[in-house]
């Protein structure tokens, strides 16, 4: 069995917003269309996101679909902090949809707004199943696919002299000879197998 097999399937990268009291936001890459009519998506969202909280509790999100022109300090801002003791929306004045839900405008080139119907506990993640209860196009720019991200977005890392291990997810880069098995990622909570030794 490769398990580079499982690098070949194709995502796009996303802002998934709820709200709950306070506006909170995060990247996930697993939005899909799974029925027309009715019009259903699915995401699966990993337990350890404020967001992930807050849409159990309330039921409803957006998902501003990112573009090619979202720079690497949007991925920083959603994707490496939390929302239980950061304000990822700092600085930003995004607009409402019908939901009450803030979504993207910059670099984004439309939204899908979700209710959840089901949802399933996938163990690290729930799997979130939705109607479709607004979608607007923003631009005719392309969207970002997870494979441009890695190609053009993420900073490629530096030739290195001591022993470091880069996340094959997100960039972040842990320096030692070993990385324990139970190491998760501090800026997108993948684990230690997805990690790949550098220099040394
Ligand atoms: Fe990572």
């Amino acid at each position: 069995m490769n398990m580079n097999a499982m690098y070949s399937l194709t995502y796009g990268l996303f802002v998934l917003t709820a709200k709950d009291g306070k506006d909170n936001g995060c990247i996930i890459n697993t939005p899909a269309q799974v029925t027309t009519s009715p019009n259903r998506i699915t995401i699966a969202v990993n337990k350890g996101n404020y967001t992930h909280d807050m849409i159990r509790r309330t039921g409803v999100f957006n998902i501003s679909i990112l573009d090619e022109s979202a720079p690497f300090s949007l991925f920083r801002r959603f994707g490496f902090a939390s929302g239980r003791d950061t304000d990822k929306l700092e600085g930003l004045s995004l607009p409402r949809s019908e939901n009450g839900v803030v979504y993207l405008t910059d670099h984004a080139c439309a939204y899908i707004s979700g209710s959840v119907v089901a949802e399933v506990d996938l163990g690290t993640h729930t799997l979130f199943l939705a109607d479709v209860t607004d979608c607007e196009v923003l631009s005719d720019s392309a969207p970002v696919t997870y494979a441009y991200y890695h190609a053009n977005i993420k900073p490629k890392p530096q030739a290195q002299e001591k022993t470091v291990w880069v996340c094959k997810i997100c960039g972040y880069t842990h320096e030692g000879d070993q990385l324990p098995d139970d190491f998760v990622c501090p800026w997108c909570k993948h684990g230690a197998i997805d990690f790949e030794k550098k220099g040394g």
